[in-house]
C-alpha cells in the first residue's frame, strides 16, 4: 500500500512526488496524458527547439535550485543572453526599451515628463484600505501612464490576464508587502536590496534571480524528475473518480483500473480539479469552477534572420491591449537561449488570446499564425512568411487570481478540509504559477507531512 497517491504529473505533481519520496513515503503518481510535463513541454523539430509552454525559469528560490543540483542538471543550464535585461513595449508604432537606470528613466519616450516627475511623490503616498487590483495599485503609486504602457502589457504577458481585475495582494505579493511593511515601493526596494546584503554577509541563501533554461529546453525538468521515478508514474491514466473507502483513497481511471494510498495529493489545474471534486465536495468544486483560466495560444514563428528588420536585441516585446493589436507580445527565443533556432535563423514565440480575447481558442492554426504575423510585421519589420511554425492552444492556460482570491482559497481548503480527510492539494491555482513557486510549494509540502508524519506516530 503506497503512501500517497498523486493525481496529474505536471511540476506541481512530479516535485510534490519527488520530496514526497526524499522524506521517505511511497507514491503513485497518475497522469492523464501519455507523457509528463504538463504546461512545461518543449518540442523539437529538426534544428528548431520550441517551449510550448513555459520557457524560462527565474531563480528566484532556494527549492529550485537544489532541485537542479540534485537532479544532476547544472551542466545542462543555460543563462539567458545579457541583452535580455532589454525588454520592450509598444508605444506609437515602434519598440522601446523599459528604462533600467535612471539616465534611460529620463530619456523614455514610454511615459510623458509629467509621470516621471510624479514618482518622486511615490514614497508619500498613503496605503490602500481593501483589497485592489494591481491597475489601480499603480495607477495610485505611479500614475496612469505607468499603469497604461507599462504594467498593462506586463501583466498580459505574464498572467495574459486582466489588471483591472487581478489582486496585488494575491498575484504580486511581494509588491503589496513592500507598500503594507515599508508604506512605498521605492523604500521597500531600498529595503530588499539591504536585506539581501546581509543576508550575502551572513552566508545565508540569497537568490540570483537570473533568468535560465536548460541546452535541450525547459522540459528537461519533467524529463529528469521522471527518470528519477519511472516505477512510480504511471501514464494514460485519467482519474475519473476518487473515493474513501475504509479510511483509504481510491482513484479510478478511465480505463477501470483502481489505484489505492492513504492520502492522495491532486495537482490538477481548477476547471479539471472541479471535476474531480464534483461529488466528493460540491462547494469547493463550485467555488473552483469561478477561478477563470482563460485559452491563451503559444504561437511559435520562425524566420531566416534577413526577413527580420529589428535586431532582437532583447527578451521579447509587449504590446499594450490599448492599441488595439491582437497579439499580446512576442519573446525573441533565440536570442534568449542557444539552441533554439537553426543558424541564420531566428524563433519568436508569440501569444495570442488572455482574458480580454478568449475567442483565439475556437481559430484554426493558420488563422491564428495569420493574425500574428499580420500583427507583428510592421512592429519588428518582417518580410514575407515564416520558415517555420507551432502553434500551441491552452484552453485553460494560466489561472487568474482575481480580486478575492486568497478568500475563494480559503473557503476551497475548509470545504475540502471538512469533505474529504487526508487529501491536499498542489497547483498552480493557489501559492503562484510560476516554475520556482511550485518548486518551492512541493517542497513545504512534504516538510510539513513529514512533521505531520512524526507526530502522530
Ligand atoms: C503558455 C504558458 C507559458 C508559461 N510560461 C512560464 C514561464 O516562462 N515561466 C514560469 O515560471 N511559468 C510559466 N508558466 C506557468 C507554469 O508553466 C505552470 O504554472 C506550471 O507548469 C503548472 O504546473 P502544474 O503541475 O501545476 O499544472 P499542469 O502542468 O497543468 O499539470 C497538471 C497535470 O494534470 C494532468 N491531469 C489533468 N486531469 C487529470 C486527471 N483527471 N487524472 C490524471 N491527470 C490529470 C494534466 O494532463 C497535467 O499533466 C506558463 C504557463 C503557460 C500555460
Amino acid at each position: 500500500m503506497k503512501d500517497y497517491l498523486i493525481i496529474g504529473a505536471g511540476l506541481s505533481g512530479l516535485s510534490t512526488a519527488w520530496y514526497l519520496r526524499k522524506a521517505g513515503f511511497s507514491v503513485q503518481v497518475l497522469e492523464a496524458q501519455s507523457h509528463v510535463g504538463g504546461r512545461i513541454q518543449t518540442v523539437n523539430e529538426g534544428d528548431w527547439q520550441v517551449d510550448i509552454g513555459a520557457n524560462s525559469c527565474l531563480l528566484s528560490s532556494e527549492p529550485v535550485e537544489q532541485l537542479i543540483d540534485a537532479l544532476e542538471l547544472r551542466d545542462e543550464v543555460v543563462v539567458a543572453n545579457s541583452v535580455s535585461h532589454n525588454r520592450f513595449v509598444v508605444r506609437g508604432d515602434r519598440l522601446w526599451a523599459l528604462p533600467t537606470s535612471l539616465s534611460a528613466l529620463i530619456k523614455t519616450p514610454i511615459v510623458s515628463p509629467l509621470s516621471k516627475l510624479a514618482l518622486l511623490a511615490e514614497p508619500f503616498k498613503g496605503s490602500a484600505k481593501a483589497e485592489e487590483s494591481i491597475a489601480s495599485f499603480v495607477a495610485r503609486r505611479l500614475g496612469a501612464e505607468w499603469r497604461d504602457w507599462v504594467l498593462d502589457p506586463f501583466v498580459s504577458g505574464i498572467f495574459a490576464g486582466n489588471p483591472e481585475k487581478i489582486s496585488v495582494q494575491a498575484a504580486f505579493h511581494k509588491l503589496w508587502l513592500m507598500e503594507k511593511d515599508h508604506g512605498s515601493l521605492f523604500k521597500g526596494m531600498l529595503a530588499r536590496v539591504k536585506a539581501r546584503k546581509k543576508d550575502r554577509a551572513a552566508g545565508k541563501f540569497v537568490a540570483s534571480n537570473n533568468m535560465i533554461s536548460f541546452k535541450r529546453g525547459m522540459g528537461t525538468l519533467n524529463v529528469a524528475l521522471a527518470q528519477k521515478m519511472t516505477e512510480d508514474i504511471r501514464c494514460d491514466a485519467q482519474v475519473e473518480r476518487l473515493v474513501i473507502k475504509d479510511g483509504l483513497w481510491q482513484a479510478q481511471t478511465v480505463a477501470g483500473e483502481m489505484f489505492a494510498a492513504k492520502k492522495v495529493v491532486v495537482t490538477l489545474d481548477a476547471p479539471d480539479a472541479a471535476r474531480l471534486f464534483a461529488d466528493l465536495s460540491p462547494e469547493a468544486s463550485k467555488l473552483l469552477q469561478q477561478i477563470m483560466s482563460p485559452p491563451l495560444a503559444v504561437v511559435a514563428l520562425g524566420f531566416e534572420r534577413e526577413q527580420v528588420a529589428h535586431p532582437l536585441n532583447g527578451f521579447g516585446v509587449l504590446i499594450p491591449r490599448s492599441l488595439g493589436i491582437q497579439t499580446l507580445g512576442a519573446i525573441f527565443s533565440s536570442t534568449i537561449f542557444p539552441n533554439r533556432a537553426p543558424e541564420d535563423k531566428v524563433l519568436l514565440s508569440c501569444f495570442i488570446g488572455g482574458s480580454r480575447n478568449p475567442i483565439v481558442a475556437r481559430w484554426s492554426e493558420q488563422d491564428l499564425i495569420n493574425q500574428v504575423v499580420k500583427d507583428l510585421t510592421p512592429l519588428l519589420g518582417i518580410q514575407g512568411q515564416p520558415v517555420f511554425s507551432r502553434v500551441k492552444v491552452w484552453p485553460h492556460a494560466i489561472a487568474q487570481y482575481h480580486i478575492g482570491h486568497l478568500e475563494q482559497v480559503t473557503k476551497i481548503r475548509q470545504a475540502l478540509l471538512r469533505d474529504c480527510p487526508n487529501l491536499a492539494t498542489r497547483a498552480n491555482w493557489h501559492e503562484g504559477i510560476s516554475v520556482p513557486d511550485v518548486v518551492a510549494n512541493s517542497e513545504r509540502f512534504a516538510r510539513q507531512e513529514q512533521i505531520i508524519s512524526r507526530v502522530t506516530l
